[in-house]
């Protein structure tokens, strides 16, 4: 797969990644469009916190289509189109449950 990534400063370029293991209750996307976000700006050309991993991969809210998933999930499978949003919250905690996702 490959992915839009920080090279190195102000240097936004594409890289070949391998995705190997995953959890079970994670899901691989395709992404099929992305939209850019202020935090993937500053990770490339500003100074943001996470900037000093080389070939970071950028790109956190996207639609995309489910390649794999983990053998726990059930409410998505192989070619379901999704929203990726910006938070993905760990949906197994009690505030998650009770609504409060934003905390988890
Ligand atoms: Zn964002």
């Amino acid at each position: 797969m490959r992915g839009l990534a920080r090279i190195e400063q102000d240097v936004l370029g594409w890289v070949d990644i391998e995705i190997d293991e995953y959890g079970p209750y994670d899901a691989i996307c395709k992404p099929l469009a992305m939209a850019p976000c202020t935090s993937d700006v500053h990770i490339v050309w500003g100074h943001a916190y996470m900037s000093d991993a080389p070939n970071r991969v950028v790109g956190h809210e996207a639609t995309a289509e489910v390649v794999k998933v983990g053998d726990k999930v059930k409410d998505f499978k192989h070619g379901d189109r999704v929203i990726v949003p910006a938070i993905t919250p760990d949906w197994l905690t009690v505030p998650a449950e009770q609504g409060f996702s934003q905390h988890c």
